[in-house]
């Protein structure tokens, strides 16, 4: 297996980019992550079947990110290739389909926020409680993300993936489980494109509806230091912020990282923090909650490069 051997087989046969050993750190919202051996912007399905090739000749291993918001990558970077949407996967239209009823189709690697701005403007109603929410739509899908009452796959009509053994492969939206951050999605399987259901709504009535969730956002969460959002799943009937919080552990810090003191659900990049710092403080956190509540606190940040 050689990643340079790859990136030569690749160089030259797809229309997007490819660098070798770029750093994570890049393109993850923590600012932390070391190299990834291959870091591959597929323009096109073209390009995603060709590293599908090129990855198997050279048995590597693969993910696919999108603007990495809720990554923590290793300190050692990520032996492989990370795979991500360009150009012709952030094409969106509005088409109309009936009286009152419209679509949002749209490829995966447009910015959710993006979309919600569109929506807003063409007066469309269905995804006010994303406003604010970062990265592209192919991770807001995969996460299944939303605020605390509404999730994105309540608006989702169907999801169009690409997997190296099925090949394409369209989603109907009732397919799916569609859980608390979680759609159901296969690791190994690249969301290319979605159509969501969208309402002709009243302008002031969205405009009030985000409005609302980005003065929420903004009082609750820390938007000024390097964060992937929560970093535990809220357990059944409770928040894991409370629940942290309520140890004291606001402010508790390891080397880079700290616990918000605006949020306890937060670990953010204080200062130059390494994924070790990280994941030091998420194992304090748990072992806490664990004493306290007997409750095993679940990542909601996904992990790459950790064995
Ligand atoms: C300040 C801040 C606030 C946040 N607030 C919220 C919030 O309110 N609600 C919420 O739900 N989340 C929130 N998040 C988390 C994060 O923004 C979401 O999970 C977002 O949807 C991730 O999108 P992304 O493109 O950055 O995905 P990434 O972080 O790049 O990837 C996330 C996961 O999705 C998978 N993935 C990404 N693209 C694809 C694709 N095309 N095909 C298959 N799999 C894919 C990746 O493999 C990975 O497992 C917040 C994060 C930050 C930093």
């Amino acid at each position: 297996m050689s990643a340079f051997d790859a990136y030569c087989d690749l160089e030259g046969t797809i229309k997007g980019s490819i660098q070798y050993d770029e750093p994570m750190a890049r393109h993850t919202s923590y600012r932390i992550g070391g190299p990834a051996s291959l870091f591959i912007e597929c323009s096109n399905i073209a390009d995603i079947k060709r590293c599908f090739e090129v990855i198997s000749d050279h048995g590597l291993p693969w993910c696919v990110i999108g603007k990495g918001s809720n990554l923590l990558v290793s300190d050692e970077g990520f032996k492989g290739a990370v795979i991500t949407l360009g150009t012709e996967f952030k094409a969106y239209s509005f088409p109309n389909v009936d009286e009152g009823q419209s679509l949002l189709v749209s490829g995966a690697g447009a910015i959710l926020s993006t979309l919600v701005q569109n929506a807003f403007k063409g007066g469309y109603s269905g995804l006010e409680y994303c406003v604010g929410i970062p990265g592209t739509l192919g991770g807001a899908l995969f996460m299944n993300a939303g605020s605390g009452q509404e999730w994105i796959g309540g608006v989702v009509q169907s999801v169009t993936v690409l997997a190296p053994e099925l090949g394409l492969k369209s989603y109907s939206a009732a397919d799916l489980p569609w859980n608390y951050r979680s759609s159901g999605i296969l690791v190994g399987e690249v969301i290319l494109e979605a159509k969501l259901n969208m309402q002709k709504g009243h302008l002031p009535s969205i405009r009030a509806k985000m409005e609302g969730s980005l003065r929420r956002r903004r009082k609750t969460q820390p938007l000024t230091v390097p964060s992937c959002g929560s970093v535990f799943r809220n357990p059944v009937g409770d928040s894991a912020g409370r629940m942290i919080e309520s140890l004291g552990l606001k402010g508790f810090s390891i080397g880079g990282a700290k616990v918000s003191e605006v949020h306890a659900n937060f670990i953010v990049n204080d200062n130059k923090a390494k994924a070790a710092d990280v994941i030091e403080i998420i194992m304090h956190v748990q072992q806490r909650v664990k004493e306290e509540y007997g409750q095993e606190l679940q990542p909601e940040v996904r992990f790459i490069g950790f064995s």
